[in-house]
């Protein structure tokens, strides 16, 4: 966790610095939903992290590459966002709520075609 406290958050920034330091490529789409984490090429899609929700998508398709991954599919899942939560500028109860949605509707999703 960073020092927080007085200083405004910067979302933006955040997942910014995070993708320059793991060499992380990021395009931007329209639907959270749709977000994804191509492990190969390194490339993330995601929503504009200007706000809580995208923010927390973003950081849990950063931690699809960046934390080591093992075990079944929902592992991973569980890795990402344990990733995600342990590395955000905060945590608040819209970010757990989509970390949560996101746990019960993984099988919906592609991370790795
Ligand atoms: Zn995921």
């Amino acid at each position: 966790m960073y020092q927080h406290q007085s200083i405004r958050l910067d979302y933006q920034e955040h997942i910014r610095l995070l993708c320059e330091r793991y060499r992380i490529n990021v395009g931007i789409i329209n639907e959270p939903l749709d977000s994804f984490a191509h492990t190969r090429s390194r490339v993330i899609g995601v929503p504009i992290p200007n706000n809580a929700l995208n923010y927390a998508i973003a950081l849990h398709e950063i931690g699809h590459l960046v934390a080591p991954m093992f075990g079944s599919r929902i592992d991973c899942e569980i890795i990402a966002w344990n990733w995600a939560q342990d590395n955000a500028l905060e945590w608040n109860k819209d970010m757990e709520r989509i970390k949560q949605t996101g746990l019960n509707s993984y099988l919906k999703h592609i991370h790795d075609i």
